[in-house]
């Protein structure tokens, strides 16, 4: 994951999609973002984000970033 930041504020963070379908995923972070997620841990190699990543165009994936792994949702549909 690369999270740009800007001074000490996070402001953006990317990556690829887990599901492997080679898109990429950018989240906003800073709170006027709408939506905005949270980075709950900033440990660079075990970011936690909140919420949950629901993809709306493409492969669809939804999931959860938790220290640095991928959770995948179950309830998809
Ligand atoms: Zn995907």
């Amino acid at each position: 994951m690369v999270v740009a930041r800007e001074g000490d504020e996070l402001w953006a963070a990317a990556f690829m999609c887990p599901c492997k379908c080679g898109e990429r995923i950018e989240l906003a972070l800073i709170p006027e973002a709408s939506p905005s997620w949270r980075l709950t841990s900033a440990a660079p190699k075990a970011p936690t984000l909140h919420p949950s990543v629901w993809r709306k165009v493409g492969c669809k994936s939804h999931f959860w970033v938790r220290k640095g792994k991928v959770q995948w949702c179950k309830e998809q549909s």
